[in-house]
């Protein structure tokens, strides 16, 4: 037997309820007793599609040994 879900609009609770699909549209009384309830979707999949990422590159910088660096250029 499928479950639903709902969720009481009164007092913001969540409850399962096993029922027949003929009856999947039936209204369904919270735990509390509130008759305001709304039906949820059993399975919302989100998938968020993320732009791509570019990691800036840095060149990796020489540490000297240039002709510069000892003084023979000076
Ligand atoms: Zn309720």
């Amino acid at each position: 037997m499928p479950r639903y879900d709902f969720r009481c609009r009164s007092c913001g609770a969540t409850f399962e309820l096993r029922r027949a699909m003929a009856q999947a549209n039936d209204p369904a009384v919270c735990p509390q007793g509130h008759p305001d309830t709304v039906k949820l979707l059993s399975t919302v999949a989100v998938t968020g599609v993320g732009g791509a990422s570019a990691a800036p590159q840095q060149a990796p910088s020489g540490g000297g040994g240039g002709c510069c660096g000892g003084g023979c250029c000076g």
